[in-house]
């Protein structure tokens, strides 16, 4: 028997807003959303920066710890905060592609994507003085238009493993840190944010408060983090 029209059409619809709204479809091309299974390795990656109030005390407690990251930043805020963008580039961290302006992209045409993608990577390598390779979709919304843009930038597309909702005000550094020690897992790429994708100035210093207490807990339990990079194929 046949299907309906409508049950096709509904497949497609289904098809479309999985590749869409899950960050780690690989219906608009691939993106990477986890490390192996195989060893107690994490990655850490933070979104939205760079931001004053956050970003510097996470490179801190990054140096003091040893731990490499991932920042994937937005261009506005590079522009507004040139030096702090520098400073991770210049600690050796993954600098990544976040849009010039936090746009939603999944419902933008091929000329608002790359504005978007393009924007952000010359605004990125001349302030760093590194052209990122990598490239995260905000809210991991994605359609096609982004998969062509980051094919010709070269890039590798990352979703994540898991977030722990820090961006929300009302969750305490404690309840961060309690929420990615109950989340590691092998290969994990963990999500959390030095900045505000829309607002610049935006608090994220509880995330930067619980830092200390992630790696910690994280290498309690025999974890190790590595750079994301390692994850490029
Ligand atoms: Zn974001």
């Amino acid at each position: 028997m046949a299907w309906p029209p409508f049950v096709a059409a509904g497949a497609a619809l289904g098809a479309w807003a999985y590749g869409t709204y899950e960050p780690n479809s690989p219906l608009f091309g691939p993106a990477i959303g986890r490390g192996s299974r195989g060893g107690r390795i994490a990655y850490l990656t933070f979104d939205d920066g760079p931001n004053t109030g956050a970003t510097e005390p996470i490179l801190e407690t990054l140096a003091a710890h040893q731990v490499p990251a991932a920042f994937f930043m937005v261009g506005e805020h590079v522009r507004r905060f040139p030096a702090v963008a520098r400073r991770v580039a210049d600690q050796g961290h993954a600098v990544g592609n976040h849009t010039l302006r936090h746009r939603k992209l999944h419902f933008s045409g091929p000329g608002r994507v790359r504005e978007e993608l393009e924007g952000a990577h010359e605004i990125i390598a001349s302030v760093t003085g590194r052209a990122p390779r990598v490239f995260r979709a905000p809210h991991g919304y994605r359609n096609p238009f982004v998969t062509v843009t980051t094919q010709r930038l070269g890039y590798t597309v990352f979703g994540w493993t898991f977030g722990v909702w820090d961006s929300d005000a009302r969750v305490s550094a404690d309840e961060i840190r309690r929420r990615v020690r109950r989340k590691l897992r092998p290969g994990a790429i963990v999500l959390l944010h030095d900045g505000d994708g829309y607002d610049p100035e935006g608090d994220r210093r509880r995330t930067a408060a619980a830092l200390p207490g992630i790696i910690a807990d994280a290498r309690e339990a025999g974890y190790v983090f590595r750079s994301l990079t390692e994850l490029m194929p």
